[in-house]
Order: structure tokens, then sequence, then C-alpha cells
């Protein structure tokens, strides 16, 4: 059977995090600049450095360096760590659908994520969703600012990891917002978008999802959608 990668977004598709990761941004903007975060930024589906550019961006504050950034927004979820806990909870199906997934051997199973990969692992940690996943390989906020570059970064990284090529025939992607759908549509992966975070079925069918689901309850549903032919095998040229 060909190999596959597949590629979990975390917030909104694996775990639902209470609102917490989003108090962060504007936190760690003020131990920055020293100055109060007056603008909120949309978060859903973005890359932690690209949410902080556009904080600065509003408040008109030149670029901070990177790893100092890194460094702050890493602290403060850490700090919120026993929030995250009780405020969180995975959704869903998800958990089923992780040990479904990796059961089958011929799927190489990460994420892609626009979370830091420090903050990637803090949360998939604590809700027990790391053991189910390569986190050796996958994609993170830290690689790439744009979401649709995290893909062929992630190709690279499984490529390396288990000494063959992974394209959009064989790469699989599962988000839960339209940024998500775009991510694998400009960087090459098929798209299962999942209706259970901040998006609606209607918005992630009409930003080109391969497959829409409601939810991941139906671990059958996502095994079969996950298998489902690439964009090669649907179009013969
Ligand atoms: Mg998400």
């Amino acid at each position: 059977m060909k190999r596959l990668l597949l590629l979990w977004d975390v917030d909104g598709t694996l775990i639902d995090d209470g609102h917490v990761g989003e108090t962060v941004y504007p936190l760690a903007f003020e131990r920055l600049t020293g100055r109060s975060a007056r603008h909120r930024v949309t978060t859903a589906g973005r890359t932690e450095p690209e949410i902080m550019d556009e904080l600065f961006h509003r408040h008109g504050v030149g670029r901070i360096e990177e790893s100092r950034v890194a460094a702050e927004l890493t602290a403060q979820l850490q700090r919120r760590a026993a929030a995250l806990r009780t405020a969180g909870r995975t959704l869903p199906g998800a958990v089923a659908a992780l040990r479904a997934m990796r059961a089958q051997r011929h799927v190489a199973q990460s994420v892609l994520t626009g979370n830091l990969r420090a903050n990637a692992l803090l949360k998939l940690r604590l809700f027990g969703l790391a053991e189910y996943l390569d986190l050796t390989i996958g994609a993170y906020g830290g690689d790439a600012r744009a979401r649709a570059e995290l893909v062929p970064v992630a190709q690279r990284r499984a490529a390396a990891a288990y000494g063959r090529e992974f394209d959009a025939d064989s790469t699989v992607l599962i988000g839960d917002t339209p940024l998500d759908v775009r991510a694998g549509l400009v960087g090459g992966a098929r798209v299962i978008a999942v209706a259970s975070g901040a998006s609606s079925a209607a918005a992630l069918r009409e930003a080109g999802a391969d497959t829409v689901l409601a939810t991941l309850r139906d671990t059958g549903a996502v095994i079969h959608a996950v298998q489902a032919p690439g964009p090669t095998a649907r179009s013969p040229r």
C-alpha cells in the first residue's frame, strides 16, 4: 500500500484549548514592548510568528528579534499550562482517530501547526496526544510564517526520516480553517477539513477541502477520507 504522510492541525482539530492559547499573544506583546495591546488580531489557522507580526504592525512597533518573541510565547504558554489543562479538552473522536491511524502501518503521522514546536508539544503532551504522533517530523509555526510553506517543510522532514518522497498524492492534511485548506491546496496536500473549530462546513467546502467532516467522531469516515485517492489518481491527465 502507498505510504502516506498524515499531518494534523492541533487547535480546533485535535483539541479545544478553551481560549487559553489566544491570551498568550497580548501578554507576550506587553512583555516584549512594555506597552499594552490595544488591538486584537485573529488567530485561527495562523502561525504564531504571523500573529505576533500583525500585533507589532498594528501597534506601529518595529520588528523584534524572532528568538526573543519565540522565547516569550513559549514562556507565557508554559505559565498557563494548568489553565490550559482545566479549560481545554481533546475534541470528540480525536484520540480514536489518532490511534486508528497510528495502527495503519503505511501511514506516517505528525502535525502541521501554527504553534511553535515547544507550544505544540506542550499542548499535545498535556492532552495525552503526543504518543500517537511522530513529532521528530511535522512542521511548526517557527518553520515559516505562511502556513502553506509548512507543507513542503513537513514533506522534506518526512522524506529524510522515512527515506521516501511525499507529494500532493501522498500527503494528507487535516485541519479546521480555510487557512488549513489553502495550505494544502497551495503547499501540495489533500485536505480533510473538520468543522469542529472556528469555521463552518460550508466555509471549508468553499475553500476547496477535498472532504469535510462535521467532527472526528466517526473513525471509519476519517480512515476512509485519509485513504481516498489523491489528486493525480482522481483526475488522470
Ligand atoms: Mg486549527
